[in-house]
């Protein structure tokens, strides 16, 4: 009997101030808590309720992404830094495990915690149910969405998540529970965001609307209040941030110098940017002529992913670099730098090829050219 009212009295014990501790002492950089509530008009596929019928908050954790990992881009030098520690590993390992630990420590009190894993709801087709009635098996929420209605963060015009310490410098992750917590309050659209801009004006794919643009809105209803943000063209994002996209990649224009794809003004859809830029990220071709044999199209691409699993090669120049720079600044946020971000001009490629590389295969040529000059001579006449 002694032993029951024990737990009765430690399951109770659970509160948001307990979890925010624990979070802050496993390394968790931000922590926010909302009442399911706030997520009722969630469309089916994407609602927390869904997952776990019985849930009563929704913790979201910010774990900052540092700023230095950008440097090797910014410098146009080093890219695979930001994939490994800022994207990727960040989001499939290092901030997995902290999500993992707070799910053990709500549990010890009694109470069921879903530690959510993101996925991109856009992506995921839908499929046969596993009995008549039921919603199909591959539901999965926007975790940005659900991120703000916890109060941890805004979503910025650029529809990147923004938070008061880090700005658009980090990743979240999602808890779901049936534990009853105190939530923290929504906050308001431009509590974080200036409107600024920046990441319109800096943005490589021009993929994110002018800020006064009314139609380019997007609203969320969390029934105690509706935010904003800009509705990003994610065509042009995808295909950027995949490193489709000239201006941010020297690993394209070294595979394809001869092409001039205006990204800027493409209407593809997020879904046709995937099908171009992942399959060609690791396509392979006969007869390459680099000096290691290797077959990819576009080495680099090929290299990264089997090397870290992921590539992003924007770097996010406008959404998260030009808005934290701003956000810093402007002193918005309170984690700041002795030394500004940008310390001089960014580098930007030209679109349009430096001179057209003639005849029918350039990569034939140029490396005939080098390793036997004259042997082409007469040549291309005959093909
Ligand atoms: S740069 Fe950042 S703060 Fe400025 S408008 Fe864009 S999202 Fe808002
Ligand atoms: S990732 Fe690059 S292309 Fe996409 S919105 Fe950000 S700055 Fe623009």
């Amino acid at each position: 009997m002694g032993t029951i009212k024990r737990m009765r009295v430690k399951m109770m014990l659970l509160t948001s101030k307990m979890i925010k501790d624990k979070a802050k002492e496993l390394g968790i950089d931000d922590i926010g808590i909302g009442n399911i509530e706030r997520f009722d008009n969630a469309p089916p596929l994407m609602s927390v309720k869904n997952y776990f019928p019985g849930a009563k908050s929704v913790i979201a954790i910010v774990m900052r992404i540092p700023r230095g990992s950008y440097r090797g881009i910014e410098e146009g030098t080093h890219w695979h830094n930001y994939t490994f520690y800022s994207y990727n590993r960040l989001n499939t390992t290092i901030r997995p495990r902290l999500t993992y630990e707070l799910s053990r420590f709500i549990e010890d009190f009694g109470w069921e915690a879903v530690p959510h894993y993101p996925g991109v709801p856009e992506r995921n087709p839908a499929m046969e149910p596993v009995a008549p009635g039921k919603l199909p098996p591959n539901i999965v929420t926007s975790i940005r969405l659900v991120a703000a209605g916890t109060g941890v963060g805004e979503i910025g015009h650029s529809k990147v998540f923004l938070n008061k310490k880090f700005g658009p410098r980090l990743r979240l992750g999602l808890i779901f529970t049936d534990a009853k917590l105190k939530p923290d309050p929504i906050l308001e659209t431009g509590t974080i965001c200036s409107h600024c801009g920046a990441c319109v004006r800096k943005c490589p794919g021009n993929a994110v609307p002018p800020v006064n643009d009314k139609l380019s809105k997007v609203e969320i209803d969390y029934g105690e209040k509706k935010v904003y943000y800009g509705n990003v063209q994610m065509g042009r994002c995808t295909l950027t941030h995949h490193g489709f996209n000239n201006e941010i990649s020297p690993f394209l224009k070294k595979s394809f110098p001869n092409m001039e794809f205006e990204v800027k003004n493409s209407n593809m859809s997020e879904e046709e940017a995937y099908r171009l830029c992942y399959p060609m990220a690791q396509a392979q071709w006969g007869a390459t002529f680099n000096d290691n044999n290797n077959k990819s199209v576009i080495e680099y691409y090929d290299y990264v992913m089997k090397h870290v699993g992921y590539f992003a090669v924007c770097g996010a120049k406008g959404c998260i670099r030009a808005c934290m720079d701003s956000l810093e600044n402007s002193k918005r946020i309170t984690n700041t730098f002795k030394n500004p971000f940008y310390r001089k001009k960014s580098w930007v490629l030209s679109n349009k090829p430096e001179e057209i590389a003639e005849g029918i295969n350039p990569f034939r040529n140029e490396w005939l050219d080098k390793n036997y000059p004259g042997i082409r001579e007469n040549e291309e006449k005959n093909i």
